[in-house]
């Protein structure tokens, strides 16, 4: 666990003892053993400035040496601090540059060993993904003042657009500018300074945009700078993503240092992707009260004298948060209710400790014990990440993130801004695209056709299709929890009958026989005026004669309204120009299936949605052949993958609507479960429409 520092430099300053102790992840551990390394902590160095230039010693070349002094600065190795006491010594941040200027501080302790990572011989990246305004690019110029002062090489900067660029150029050049120790390496030089480069006498700074591959070409440098990451495009030409193509310009150098940093915001987005490639760390701090090490998460901020999770209806206005500071942070092992005045002595004493995956698991493990220490060895990997959220930052208090929240909560796209920019989290949209093993994964031990015990009633979904009808039939519960009970392609309409009037279903380990409760059927095409007018109207007919009782549904391409799902409206003519009127009309579900989509996807995720042990891969198919994307509006919308056939997801969001409690109440008005022990046992209804159309005869 020891690294050995660099040999005692002795032109310049003797290396700082790592005053309080073995630092978790930090560069030097004088302690030794691995064993005391875990668990402890040590509060950075503040007094350790005056030890390490008083140990100074002599310059040889001072006594009239071989060499002179300005010799001597050249070839001097680095100094032997690590970023972190370097920035407290060295840098300096200006007025309107900081919101508190003057020398640097590692007040946001969590930034420390971060910092500390770039003088770690064995750590090749570094990915930082955290919320806004939380020290983490700071950190990383840090890095860079850093590597002026102490260790020069070529470095690159990239960034976004042409506009940042300009910004992080400009930003950079003051940071150089206002430290006396990097200001010495400017070189006086106007035409060193451009908006592509800053020559310094020691090392160049490359600044480029993400979306230019000649910014890229012909640079050769050992650090990398990958900032606000996210927006960068998705790739130039043929020649890999903009990452690839930055990263490819430090292979020569084997002590390379890559860095990324970015608030999150989908999972889909680099820095999710990189941080997950990491060891993925998170910051534990101790409660005030009894010490307990916990990783801060927003769902433990409640108000004061409240019980978590019970904030109360009329205290949520966010300026009346606020103002107030109601807020509190309530500790996971003790209860008790921790002030923001706390969080200074919090962070201090955190620990950042690496997720272990337990194989198989997707849970988060990570292995740190109450009392702060880590029974398990700490690995040292090459990558390492770090991610923490806005209730850490030392210029934020609780109420503020709790007012942001009440703020964003009920506007979907505000709150996934919340959720990146405060909660520093990735977005998970629930609609993600779902590869066919997923879907296959659903699956249960129950044969098709039997209906497990937990059901309340069967509810069934019919895409028509010019060469038949693909049917689903799902068994709900009452938490609209489900399970697909048949499923497949029939040809006639007569079929198709025979599905969902006539045939009954099982429930599993009993006599009791299940008919379907509602179902449904799409009258074709998402507009009456579609082609398929036949086929609408045959819907139609069907639908006054023998499917009496199913109900017709159609797709709605606005917005029902109203944040609905579905609204029922009435037909009163057959489709086209000039159509028979229907007598009595015919009633029509118009669903919103965007939004019918993403409550069965939520489902999908939640782990409510099972299959039979007889689906097929067709079924799985068709499940995923539709994923979110991002329209031309920019906009999230379904859209079909590739052209591939839809027919039985289609169908089940018809079942599903069904069962939705917009539908008529859905299964929540069902008072018990409805089952019947006859044997060919159906509805009352549907008993009397059945002998009603024995009586009709099939005049249709
Ligand atoms: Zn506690």
């Amino acid at each position: 666990m020891t690294f050995p520092g660099r040999q005692l430099s002795l032109f310049r300053h003797a290396p700082v003892a790592d005053d309080g102790g073995p630092r978790r992840g930090g560069r030097v551990s004088s302690a030794g053993d691995a064993a005391s390394d875990v668990g402890r902590y040590a509060p950075p160095a503040a007094g350790a400035a005056a030890d390490a230039s008083g140990l100074a010693l002599a310059p040889l070349g001072a006594g009239g040496g071989l060499w002179s002094e300005r010799e001597m600065a050249a070839w001097a190795p680095p100094e032997n601090l690590t970023v972190s006491r370097h920035a407290e010594l060295h840098r300096m941040l200006a007025h309107g540059q900081s919101a508190a200027p003057g020398p640097w501080r590692n007040t946001p302790y969590y930034t420390v060993e971060i910092m500390d990572a770039f003088t770690d011989p064995l750590v090749e990246k570094i990915t930082i993904m955290a919320s806004v305004q939380s020290s983490k690019t700071e950190s990383v110029y840090n890095m860079l003042h850093y590597a002026i002062c102490q260790d020069p090489a070529g470095a690159l900067i990239v960034m976004p657009t042409l506009i940042t660029l300009r910004r992080v150029n400009k930003r950079i050049l003051t940071m150089i500018k206002d430290s006396p120790a990097t200001a010495s390496h400017l070189t006086g030089n106007l035409d060193d300074i451009t908006r592509q480069q800053i020559q310094l006498d020691n090392m160049s700074l490359y600044f480029a945009t993400a979306g230019s591959s000649s910014d890229l070409r012909n640079i050769e440098v050992r650090y990398v700078h990958l900032d606000e990451t996210d927006e960068y495009e998705a790739g130039i030409g043929d020649q890999g993503s903009p990452i690839e193509m930055a990263e490819a310009r430090t292979t020569t150098f084997w002590n390379r240092k890559i860095i990324h940093s970015c608030t999150p915001t989908t999972e889909d987005g680099y820095i999710a992707i990189e941080y997950n490639r990491s060891d993925r760390r998170k910051y534990f701090v101790p409660c005030p009260y009894c010490r307990g090490y916990q990783q801060l998460s927003f769902w433990r901020v409640k108000h004061a004298g409240c019980e978590l999770g019970k904030w109360p209806k009329d205290k949520r206005d966010p300026d009346y948060i606020r103002q107030q500071r109601v807020a509190r942070y309530e500790c996971e092992y003790c209860g008790a209710e921790i002030d923001d005045r706390d969080k200074r002595w919090m962070l201090r004493f955190g620990t950042w400790v690496p997720e272990l995956r337990v194989e198989g698991s997707d849970t988060a493990v990570y292995p740190i014990e109450r009392d702060g220490s880590c029974p398990i060895p700490r690995p040292r990997p090459s990558h390492v990440g770090y991610n923490w959220s806005a209730l850490y930052s030392p210029w934020r208090n609780f109420s503020e993130v709790a007012a942001k929240f009440f703020e964003t909560k009920d506007d979907p796209e505000k709150y996934q801004t919340f959720v990146n920019l405060w909660l520093g989290e990735p977005w998970k949209d629930v609609a993600r695209k779902r590869e066919t093993a997923e879907i296959l994964a659903l699956k249960t031990d129950r044969p098709q056709l039997i209906v497990p015990a937990s059901t309340i009633a069967l509810t069934a979904g019919i895409d028509n299709q010019a060469d038949g009808k693909w049917i689903v039939i799902r068994a709900w519960e009452r938490d609209l929890t489900s399970h697909l009970v048949r499923n497949g392609f029939v040809e006639t309409w007569e079929e198709l009958e025979q599905w969902i009037f006539h045939d009954v279903y099982p429930l599993e380990d009993s006599d009791i026989v299940l008919p379907i409760w509602r179902a449904a059927i799409d009258i074709g095409g998402t507009r009456l005026e579609d082609e398929d007018e036949t086929m609408t109207e045959q819907v139609y007919t069907w639908l006054r004669g023998p499917g009496r009782g199913v109900f017709g549904v159609r797709g709605s391409p606005k917005q029902i309204g109203g944040g609905k799902k579905m609204r029922l409206s009435v037909i009163d003519k057959m489709p086209g120009k000039g159509g028979k009127p229907i007598p009595g009309g015919l009633k029509l579900w118009l669903i919103d299936t965007a939004m019918m989509k993403n409550a069965v996807s939520a489902r999908i995720e939640a782990g409510k949605f099972h299959l039979h042990a007889d689906v097929d891969q067709t079924y799985a198919r068709h499940i995923t052949a539709e994923a979110k994307e991002r329209n031309r509006q920019g906009k999230m919308a379904w859209a079909v993958q590739n052209r591939r056939p839809n027919h039985q997801w289609d169908a089940e969001i018809y079942a599903a609507a069904m069962a939705d409690p917009e539908c008529l109440g859905g299964v929540f008005v069902l008072p018990d479960p409805v089952r019947t022990q006859s044997a060919g046992g159906a509805p009352a209804a549907q008993n009397r429409q059945q002998k009603q159309q024995q009586q009709r005869g099939r005049r249709w």
